[in-house]
């Protein structure tokens, strides 16, 4: 207990559709972040809790930043002060909240189905704005989890009831309830009818039938189990917008059926690779030639990949025996270089290269690589002032 303050009446335990309420501020504190925590006498602000991100919404009209419970306590923090003994209006952020229970109660039919199908346990649930995980002790194949997806918005359509009670000790012990660890005071039971019995803190829909949608959008293993990402209600559907406008996006991109995307993309890959393919052989054939006539070992490239670069100094090794350096790129995205030499003298030039153009790289004896910027005349007028007995004549 908060000293001077008593634990907060939960409106959102019996109502789950509570938006907005009248309250008493019964305790008001300046924290060193600048914001005022309030407390009230009772709330339909559901606090961070059980995995779950808090409500927002307004009292007074103030916005609240953030709520939290400590001890059966609820504190909201606010920009402004509101003194102890005034009457407040607290409004919910609806659109928020119905969100978050349509995903809550999403996340409890499917964990209900994880638990009675293949015996797991929930270890793990996190539903922020952006994301939202359930974590089980055991692993679901990807037939697996298609097949729980299906039976989940089976329920939904089923329209079932879900309800929220806090038995007794007595009947408690008798259920067979799910739950992520030992509970202590009054347990909090969400039943969806012939589905699942969870110990949970948070607000449900009343028929699953609200839920509309479930969706496991991703998964992976995690801890010797698996972690599931998901989406139900309003963000399932938007979720479906998002990709539906993807696809007619692509679809009239590539003039083809919404069938025909996967197969046209297929298409379009093989014939990259085979443009890539030809492309790197014309230009094998033209960097052949321009090594066998260049009188310097050193070589400008327009920008080009390891390979070609690999294969450039290999030609202009054949043909020169001195250092050999060639630069892929140009001056206003700076160069790649690669240099070869089978005699002393690389680690001054790659000193050189990084003092005077910035340049980032390394190597072994007798091959240095890296970045470096500057002006084509600048990099050769360099290596004729301060390198030329290495490199023999540089035009
Ligand atoms: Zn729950």
């Amino acid at each position: 207990m908060i000293f001077g303050v008593f634990m907060t009446e939960k409106l959102y335990d019996k109502d789950a559709y509570l938006k907005e309420f009248t309250a008493t501020v019964t305790g008001s504190f300046k924290e060193d972040n600048g914001l005022f925590k309030i407390v009230l006498d009772k709330t339909a602000f559901f606090p961070e809790e059980g995995g779950q991100t808090p409500d927002k919404g307004t009292i007074n009209d103030i916005d609240v930043k953030d709520v939290q419970i400590k001890e059966d306590v609820i504190c909201h923090y606010l920009s402004m002060d509101i003194p102890v003994g005034t009457e407040v209006k607290g409004v919910i952020d609806w659109e928020h909240r119905y969100t978050n229970m349509q995903m809550h109660s999403g996340e409890h039919i499917f964990s209900g189905l994880v638990h009675r199908e293949f015996g797991y346990d929930n270890v793990g649930f996190h539903l922020s704005d952006n994301t939202a995980t359930m974590d089980y002790n055991g692993k679901l194949t990807k037939e697996d989890i298609l097949r729980l997806e299906m039976l989940a918005n089976r329920v939904i359509w089923e329209n079932r009831k879900i309800t929220a009670s806090f038995p007794s000790s007595e009947e408690l012990e008798k259920l067979d309830y799910r739950s992520k660890g030992p509970v202590s005071g009054p347990v909090r039971i969400v039943k969806i009818d012939g589905v699942d019995l969870c110990a949970c803190c948070a607000p449900h829909v009343r028929l699953t039938g609200e839920i509309g949608l479930f969706k496991i959008v991703s998964f992976e293993n995690y801890k010797g189990g698996v972690r599931l990402n998901f989406l139900s209600g309003k963000r399932a559907f938007l979720d479906y917008e998002r990709l539906n406008d993807i696809e007619i996006k692509l679809s009239q991109s590539l003039n083809v059926k919404k069938e025909d995307i996967l197969s046209s993309v297929d298409k379009l890959l093989k014939t990259v690779a085979e443009l890539e393919y030809s492309n790197t052989a014309l230009r094998r054939k033209e960097v052949e030639s321009l090594c066998k006539n260049s009188s310097s070992g050193v070589l400008f490239l327009e920008k080009e990949n390891t390979d070609l670069l690999r294969f450039t100094m290999d030609e202009l090794k054949k043909h020169l025996s001195c250092v050999c350096v060639v630069f892929a790129g140009n001056d206003a995205e700076g160069y790649r270089f690669l240099a070869e030499y089978d005699k002393e003298g690389l680690n001054e030039l790659l000193e050189g290269f990084k003092g005077t153009f910035n340049a980032k790289g390394g190597g072994k004896s007798g091959s240095i690589q890296g970045t470096l910027y500057g002006k084509r005349e600048d990099i050769v007028l360099f290596l004729k002032d301060r390198f030329e007995n290495m490199f023999g004549n540089l035009s």
